[in-house]
């Protein structure tokens, strides 16, 4: 850690001093100081022994610290950051977003008086790999020539995530989640490749092959005594497809599947497009039993009006808010009244993103009916599922 170059960025001299110090007594040599976000972008700039790290105050006169990380950001090879301030966490936390929506990798944030131990911990984190950042770490998506190819060789198969209940911790569902079963690369995830075909017009065969094959899977672990429902995930852009619920109809009883033993997820952000045509696919899918989710819910916007609108029978709080759940009390208390108003609203609730005991003991004291994560089980194949019983 003491070969990272750092910028200390305090408008304070005596603070400035402080951290320099801190920082000395860390091991640190390679430190760089700024006493204003103008002359910090450019020791960034200029600096030929490239800065690692900027521990960046937030209130400053002139450019402030949030104007100083916009600025920072989008410029790519940019320094990690450390956000060091006297303000409140949550306003921290917001600015720590907003860098990190700018593609910065933020390590941490603290609060002033500034202490090594905890300085420590923080820049430990600079040599730990970033699972956090988004955007430019993650992988290529694909073309859409490999994967209109893909399709055309039947290379997408549905996994499968288990739904349980809380109380009883009884199976209840499943999600179908698409898999690309790559010749080469093995089991890839729709990271890589759903954003592609919504763009390109192939998410429509996509779901398609993932509702006939799910349905499939449906039949075979129903001959064996096993009957979840089914949960699909449907792109906002597909629904235009006017013959949508009849296709699907006439698919389920193919594979001898009640339509009341499938449930359509759709995110909320989706639904505010176009909304006669939404009231028009989804009521007629209600028409036919089909069960229809609000998923990723609390992530988009005006989900209240969505919910008076339309005919949901399924509310999914979206997982990051579970992520949080045991540091924040604004998560625990969204998540709280989220599933109250869904109780009251007779919606079933689904928590997703449960990934250990400590998330499965708070979300159980709140009682929503069913919990979906990796604490439960990863998504796996139809074949795993079949065998598959409750850890
Ligand atoms: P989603 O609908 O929100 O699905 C839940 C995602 O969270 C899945 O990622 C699942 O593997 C992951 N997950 C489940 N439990 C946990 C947990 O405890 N911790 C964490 N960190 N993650 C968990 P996956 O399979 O990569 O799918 C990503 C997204 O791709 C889905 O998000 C959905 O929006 C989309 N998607 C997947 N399959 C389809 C499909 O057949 N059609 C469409 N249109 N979209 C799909
Ligand atoms: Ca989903
Ligand atoms: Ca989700």
């Amino acid at each position: 850690m003491s070969d990272l170059s750092i910028l200390v960025l305090e408008d304070h001299d005596f603070q400035r001093t402080m951290a320099v110090e801190i920082l000395r007594q860390l091991g640190m040599t390679r430190i760089h100081e700024a006493a204003d976000a103008k002359s910090a972008l450019a020791v960034i700039a200029e600096n030929k022994c490239r800065v690692d790290v900027v521990l960046c105050d937030l209130k400053m006169n002139g450019m402030d610290g949030v104007e100083f990380l916009r600025d920072l950001g989008c410029k790519g090879n940019e320094p990690a950051v450390v956000i060091v301030s006297a303000v409140k966490n949550d306003v921290m936390q917001s600015v720590a977003r907003f860098a990190g929506a700018q593609n910065l990798r933020v390590l941490g944030c603290l609060n002033k008086p500034l202490r090594a131990p905890e300085l420590a911990r923080v820049l430990d984190q600079y040599r730990t790999p970033d699972s956090g950042r988004p955007a430019h770490r993650r992988p290529p998506v694909c073309a859409q020539e490999e994967i209109r190819c893909a399709l055309a060789a039947d290379q997408f198969v549905p996994f499968f995530q288990p739904k349980v209940g809380v109380s009883d911790r009884r199976l209840i569902g499943v999600e179908a989640l698409a898999r690309w079963n790559h010749p080469q690369h093995g089991i890839l995830g729709p990271g890589l490749f759903i954003e592609t075909m919504e763009r390109f017009g192939l998410i429509e065969d996509l779901t398609f092959v993932i509702v006939e094959k799910s349905l499939a899977w449906m039949a075979n672990w129903a001959r064996n005594g096993r009957l979840p429902c089914l949960s699909i995930n449907l792109s906002a852009c597909m629904l235009p497809e006017h013959d949508f619920p009849e296709r699907v109809e006439k698919l389920c009883a193919h594979h001898g599947v009640a339509p009341e033993k499938v449930l359509f997820e759709i995110t909320e952000s989706a639904v505010t497009r176009d909304v006669p045509l939404f009231l028009e696919v989804l009521s007629r899918l209600r028409l036919r039993g089909f069960g229809l989710s609000i998923d990723d819910y609390g992530t988009g916007f005006s989900s209240l009006d969505q919910l008076n609108n339309f005919p949901f029978t399924e509310l999914k709080i979206d997982k990051s808010f579970v992520a949080n759940i045991a540091a924040s009390q604004k998560s625990r208390t969204i998540v709280e009244a989220t599933l109250a108003m869904a109780g009251r609203l007779d919606l079933g609730t689904v928590v997703e993103g449960v990934e250990n005991q400590a998330q499965w003991d708070l979300i159980a004291s709140m009682a929503p009916d069913m919990v979906q994560g990796y604490f439960v089980a990863k998504p796996m194949s139809g074949e795993a599922f079949g065998t598959w019983s409750l850890p």
